[in-house]
């Protein structure tokens, strides 16, 4: 059986929670390109930003 990724089985219609990656705009840091997660709306940044925290924000739920 293949895995299957459960955060993707919880995607809904989500409010992004900022403009961009909120985790950025804290810090006053820049980003490329804003992610939307799909299961809570949180907002961040793709891997060609330097902080990527679109990829942390995923590794922190999906270990939750
Ligand atoms: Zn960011
Ligand atoms: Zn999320």
């Amino acid at each position: 059986m293949a895995a299957n990724c459960t955060h993707s089985n919880q995607i809904k219609d989500v409010t992004p929670s900022a403009r961009g990656c909120e985790d950025c705009l804290k810090t006053g840091d820049t980003w490329m390109h804003p992610r939307l997660c799909e299961s809570c709306g949180h907002v961040g940044c793709c891997d060609q930003s330097k902080n990527k925290h679109a990829t942390k924000h995923f590794h922190q739920t999906r270990i939750a």
